[in-house]
């Protein structure tokens, strides 16, 4: 062999030994190749020429770094030197990039000396195992990793991944910025210290229970947020699997559904506060329906039996008051329920003109006090000075009406004041009793819409009153107040500046 210098029964024992060895060698698609004391090649099998692109022909008897010139660069001739000097060496992952046929990619190269059977080192021998494909494959591992986390980071939603052992290993950026934590710290269960400690066992029963049985799993609980505040979040767990099929665990995701939860609550309070409204109103309604047919069938029959005797008697006139008092009753629930659907739609209209307030009480107090006094409630009425300003009069006298209506109910037989003045920018009227009054934490949301501080049961009433009333007082730019304590009487007092009047929305 050209530029070989070694002799040649020397080389003929080299090159047996060397056939041998690719022959044993050619399953694992290694390369094998050898090099003389001058790294001259003298071996070169059919797996270097598969992976370099470079035949026997081109490379036997020439130089290793005169052929690859990569080899210098990437320090091959200390190999070949601890080779030549009878050391086993391995090179580690080396890239190669061979000009004249393009071949590029990585390798593993082994180099040992070649020794003949007189123990005279003839040369080196080295296998080379091409890496390339699984270098790709670990490249494209670690990409797909790379895009997974950028994309989990990237996402709104606060992600988690755990393991065949139920431990967790991954949270994304989202999660760790929304509790504040590290990594290590939420690692394995370090998470559940952020769960609320009221939502942590059903969370691990939930959890727990679709794990063993590898189902996807959706749960409600309380996470604590970097600030110190819970907020509630959806998790929906799904479990995973390798390509094979195997279980690997789940891969969860958490959204903030803690503003969606509240608009369901208030909802869903709305909703109760309603249902209870109208079985309140049909009761209510019922009522002096009731009272009232039975007064009209009492007249009917009256009449029909014998109508002189039932004129002569008065009975008649008693019973058609009464059915008065009922229908009286009737149509004023029928205008609380108008007024609320005009105030919420916001078609209260005032029509202000110039009014006495005084007088305005004193009409109301005429009408209103057999009432009053049938319930045991004399009415003392302090309005003699003209109090004038621009206000709707019928407005005006229901305010009057209802709080003297309010002082009837609940002013348990006691008397009942109502009293007017006023000075240049305003006209005050001051209703009180010393009925059962409001406990103070009531007392701001009795004039809220179908609020109440009394039982159902013992008291008749919608809860609509003083909330028509302030929202007529407000329309014309004034106020109503109450001042009171449990069992010593209320006392309401409305401001009415003499100005403008507004229409209002509820
Ligand atoms: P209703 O009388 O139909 O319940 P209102 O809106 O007029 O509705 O009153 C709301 C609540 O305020 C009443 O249910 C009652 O608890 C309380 N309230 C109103 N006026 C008085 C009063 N003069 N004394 C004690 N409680 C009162």
């Amino acid at each position: 062999m050209k530029g070989i210098t070694l002799p040649a029964a020397e080389l003929d024992e080299a090159l047996a030994a060397l056939h041998f060895t690719d022959r044993l060698l050619r399953p694992s698609g290694d390369g094998l190749h050898a090099f003389d004391m001058e790294c001259r090649y003298l071996f070169w099998n059919a797996a270097m020429e598969r992976i370099t692109g470079v035949s026997e022909l081109e490379v036997l008897g020439r130089s290793a770094f005169e052929v690859f010139p990569f080899l210098r660069e990437n320090g091959a001739e200390r190999w070949y030197r601890e080779a030549l000097a009878g050391r086993a060496v391995a090179s580690g992952e080396q890239v190669y990039a061979i000009a004249s046929t393009g071949r590029r990619g990585f390798y593993e190269g082994f180099y040992s000396p070649l020794q003949l059977g007189s123990g005279k080192i003839a040369g080196g021998i080295a296998v080379i195992r091409d890496i390339t494909q699984r270098k790709l494959a670990e490249q494209q591992v670690r990409e797909t990793e790379a895009r997974f986390q950028n994309m989990a980071d990237a996402a709104p939603v606060l992600l988690w991944m755990s393991e065949r052992d139920g431990l967790c290993t991954f949270f994304n950026r989202t999660w760790l910025e929304f509790t504040g934590r590290s990594l290590e710290e939420e690692w394995g269960v370090g998470w559940a210290e952020g769960v609320h400690f009221e939502d942590f066992q059903r969370c691990m029963d939930v959890y727990s229970a679709a794990f063993t049985r590898r189902e996807t799993f959706e749960m409600e609980y309380r996470l604590r947020r970097a600030d110190g505040a819970y907020r509630w979040v959806l998790d929906r767990g799904v479990p995973r699997y390798t390509p094979d099929g195997t279980f690997a665990g789940y891969i969860g995701s958490c959204i903030d559904i803690t503003t969606r939860r509240a608009g369901e609550a208030a909802l869903r309070d709305a909703v109760r506060l309603r249902d209870e409204f109208l079985s309140i109103a049909s009761h209510e309604l019922r009522t002096p329906l009731t009272a009232l047919l039975l007064d009209l069938e009492g007249i009917e029959r009256t009449l029909a039996k014998r109508p002189e005797e039932g004129l002569a008697s008065g009975r008649l006139a008693r019973r058609a008051q009464k059915a008065a008092v009922q229908g009286g009753r009737l149509s004023r629930l029928v205008e609380e329920l108008l007024d609320i659907s005009r105030i919420s739609g916001g078609r209260l209209v005032l029509e202000p003109a110039e009014v006495d307030l005084a007088a305005v009480a004193r009409d109301v107090a005429g009408r209103f006090s057999p009432l009053l006094a049938a319930a045991r409630c004399p009415l003392a009425l302090r309005a003699d000075t003209p109090v004038w300003g621009r206000w709707d009069r019928s407005r005006v006298e229901q305010v009057i009406t209802n709080l003297l209506d309010n002082a009837r109910k609940y002013g348990a037989g006691t008397p009942v004041e109502l009293s007017v003045e006023g000075d240049e920018r305003e006209g005050r009227l001051v209703v009180s009793d010393r009925g059962i009054g409001i406990a103070p934490e009531q007392q701001a949301r009795i004039f809220e819409r179908f609020e109440r501080a009394v039982d159902a049961r013992h008291y008749g009433g919608l809860g609509l009153g003083l909330w028509i009333t302030r929202q007529i007082i407000e329309a014309h730019g004034g106020t109503l107040a109450v001042s009171s304590a449990p069992g010593a009487g209320a006392t309401f007092t409305v401001v009415l500046p003499r100005g403008q009047a507004n229409s209002v929305t509820g």
